[in-house]
């Protein structure tokens, strides 16, 4: 697999673009997840032409339609950003980007919970990023996180396991369009979908059932937009462990009483969040192997990311 092409706020990767001259490097993004990804560096701020150092910035106003504003001089930064922001979005495009780690707190790259001051000066964390706000219009469907938020486990987990599977799917794209290749990579990531989405599953398992119906460059679009929007749906221990009870209905009949007894334990300990996820899939993979499984032997979800990152230690 090639690697994963990501948009990243600049100063996350260690480079002194901060309006102090400093930088927030995130070791995490650089040397561990780096490994995988090509990251497409952009800082809104050093981008649309200001300095480095520079006058610090803050939201202002409402927070659907805030204004960009300097904290000392006061100066409306709105307009500039804005306009540079809609022609970096249309540039990166152009990237076949997989998503955006964005750096929190910022009032230009900021996703979520930014600081926003009303006309009486009282702070609330109600703002979006000036830049990050044009992106996530643009690129509704896209992968996106913060790096703070990248330190709780299941939202890594999340945000990875999505950024692989839309890295997949683009590959898919880049082939010839053919019904065989949709059906193929849908049948491959069924259970993954599963453990985020139930209903998307449905949906998408009827999709791909009446895939000669529908013209293909249709079926090819309303699947990628349902796969995209059930990964931004979390999964959680009980929908993992219906998965995992999913799988072993497969092998059912072929388990011991003892062994049953096992794989049963282990999954209700997992859904009670006693153990990590990745003891039961390593359970249910050596059965998949001892029981010859070849339909779950291809399933994603058993895999969907590198092992060496090892997210499903901690979730
Ligand atoms: S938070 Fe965004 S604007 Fe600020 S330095 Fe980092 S990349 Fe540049």
């Amino acid at each position: 697999m090639q690697k994963i092409k990501l948009g990243i706020s600049t100063c996350l990767l260690g480079e002194n673009v901060r309006y102090d001259g400093g930088h927030k490097l995130d070791r995490f993004l650089t040397d561990t997840l780096g490994q995988y990804v090509d990251y497409v560096p952009v800082c809104p701020e050093v981008e649309c032409g200001l300095p480095v150092p520079r006058e610090s910035m803050h939201l202002e106003g409402n927070p659907e339609s805030p204004r960009l504003v300097t904290s000392r001089t006061k100066q409306d930064m709105t307009e500039r950003m804005v306009q540079w922001a809609r022609k970096r979005v249309s540039e990166l495009e152009k990237e076949d980007l997989c998503g955006f780690i964005f750096k929190s707190d910022s009032p230009s790259s900021g996703m979520e919970r930014v600081r926003i001051y009303d006309e009486k000066g009282m702070p609330s964390k109600k703002g979006v990023g000036m830049f990050a706000r044009v992106f996530m219009e643009y690129f509704p469907l896209l992968p996106v996180e913060e790096e703070g938020r990248l330190h709780d486990p299941r939202l890594r987990d999340n945000f990875i396991e999505r950024i692989f599977a839309l890295k997949r799917w683009r590959e898919i794209l880049g082939r010839k369009e053919s019904r065989g290749n949709l059906v193929g990579y849908h049948t491959q990531h069924k259970l993954l979908i599963l453990s985020h989405s139930p209903k998307h599953y449905q949906v998408m398992g009827k999709l791909a059932a009446r895939a000669k119906e529908v013209p293909i460059r249709e079926l090819y679009q309303q699947y990628q937009t349902i796969l995209m929007e059930a990964l931004q749906l979390k999964t959680t221990p009980k929908k993992n462990a219906n998965v995992l009870m999913h799988m072993m209905g497969y092998f059912k009949e072929q388990l011991s009483s003892d062994e049953k007894q096992e794989v049963l334990q282990v999954i209700d300990h997992y859904r009670k969040e006693y153990i990590p996820l990745i003891v039961p899939i390593t359970l249910i993979q050596h059965y998949i192997r001892k029981y010859d499984q070849p339909y779950l032997k291809e399933q994603v979800y058993l895999h969907p990311h590198p092992l060496e990152l090892q997210l499903r230690n901690h979730v």
